[in-house]
């Protein structure tokens, strides 16, 4: 037997079944017309955002990583939610508009933009994170050729690293942003070139779960830019400190202390260098905006034994949910929350492999669950699925095509 993540504690049963925003998993399945599903919650969402602000220092903006989840609904809902929206495509560009942000609430950051997207990014008037200095010049150009004056930051590579980090994003060689020790020169050549000057962006790491270490790292971040503005000889407008603020997916996994993340914040804020007084401080969070608030629907297809093993074969699977399957960005595979949906109130009594409909051994979706008995029609809830499942996964692969979406 392998150990599941914890479900989410908000998750409530309705008769037998999961409920999710107050509706079963059946219902939900019966609305949407089909498995393989994704439902996600209008209040789990707006809780942990509660929760997050009287935790946060008021000065504090809260932006959305749109990467984690940009299906439209979603993405309307959040819109009023927040403070502003990180994107990184001309892509999610697009989206964000029709989703109804501002432009002076967009920041684009990420390597690799074509000269169309800065162009989109720039006429539209949303911030721009440098990631090169090749990117400023095309910027600058861009911005000759418009006519316009661009709203720039810096994206900065810091030269240290969030602890525990599940994915590492700062600290050595990296495609991300400027080195520092660059930084000051770049940032003096952009307000000399007349730019819109924003300040930084200075992201150092994913999904931590221990509070100190994003607590260090916020405290690096505020001096680092404190220190890249002095050299420069710039003012700091806009300060992105990056996010990190992980969820449990995982056995053993706590749930982030944001209380202490908060009191720590609020001591820096009151304590800051000279140069960030009038700075505008915001973290662009994805998964743990919306992460937990997402449930992956699937249905069992088939029920067999090979070698000791009961496998529950279901019509989703990694094409959806590569992360559960543990083939994003993960080196040991561990399980997800996952439950029995159609029978959530009902004992663990079996030690069952549940997997997808691929044809590759990849397409796991637990390993030696302790479950309830479950049939073919029974269905399957992969918990964790409201970030980085639709769009980070293969949908396409062996002709599968998209989960639907549902917001509730
Ligand atoms: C992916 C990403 C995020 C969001 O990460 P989460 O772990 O989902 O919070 C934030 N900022 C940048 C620059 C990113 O690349």
């Amino acid at each position: 037997m392998k150990p599941l993540g914890p479900i989410p504690d908000f998750y409530e049963a309705k008769g037998d079944e999961l409920a999710i925003g107050g509706r079963s998993a059946s219902a939900l399945v019966t609305e949407a017309g089909s498995t393989p599903l994704f439902v996600y919650s209008r209040d789990a969402i707006a809780t942990r955002m509660d929760e997050l602000r009287a935790a946060m220092p008021d000065r504090l903006r809260i932006h959305y990583a749109m990467k984690a989840n940009p299906y439209a609904d979603l993405l309307e809902f959040i819109a009023d939610l927040v403070d502003g929206l990180d994107i990184a495509s001309g892509g999610e560009l697009q989206q964000a508009r029709e989703a109804g942000f501002l432009p002076r609430e967009i920041s684009f950051a990420g390597p690799g933009k074509r000269d169309a997207e800065l162009l989109a990014a720039i006429r539209a008037g949303v911030t721009l994170n440098i990631e090169s200095e090749g990117e400023a010049e095309r910027a600058l150009d861009t911005a000759r050729t418009l006519g316009v004056t661009p709203r720039l930051a810096i994206r900065v590579n810091p030269s240290f690293e969030l602890r525990g980090s599940g994915m590492k994003m700062g600290g050595g060689a990296k495609p991300f942003g400027v080195d520092e020790d660059r930084v000051p020169a770049l940032a003096r050549h952009l307000v000399d070139a007349g730019v819109n000057w924003r300040g930084f962006h200075i992201y150092s790491g994913s999904q931590a779960l221990d509070s100190t270490a994003i607590i260090e790292a916020q405290a690096n971040v505020i001096a680092l830019a404190a220190r890249l503005g002095k050299e420069a000889g710039v003012a700091v407008p806009h300060l992105n400190m990056g996010g990190g603020f992980g969820i449990p997916y995982f056995d053993k996994d706590a749930p982030l202390d944001i209380a202490a993340i908060g009191e720590a914040l609020k001591a820096q804020f009151a304590n800051l260098p000279g140069n960030l007084n009038d700075t505008e401080f915001a973290v662009e969070l994805g998964r743990y905006l919306v992460g937990e608030a997402g449930v992956y629907l699937t249905r069992i297809v088939d029920r067999k034994e090979s070698h000791g093993i009961t496998f529950l074969v279901t019509d989703g699977g990694l094409h959806h949910q590569l992360a559960a399957s543990g083939n994003f960005g993960t080196v040991v595979r561990r399980n997800y929350p996952v439950a029995i949906a159609s029978k959530f109130t009902e004992p663990p009594t079996e030690t069952v492999n549940v997997v997808g409909c691929l044809c590759t051994p990849l397409d796991r979706l637990a390993d030696l669950a302790q479950l309830p008995a479950a049939e073919i029609g029974d269905l399957v809830a992969v918990f964790c699925a409201g970030a980085y499942g639709a769009s980070a996964s293969p949908a396409t692969f062996l002709g599968q095509g998209p989960a639907r979406e549902l917001l509730v």
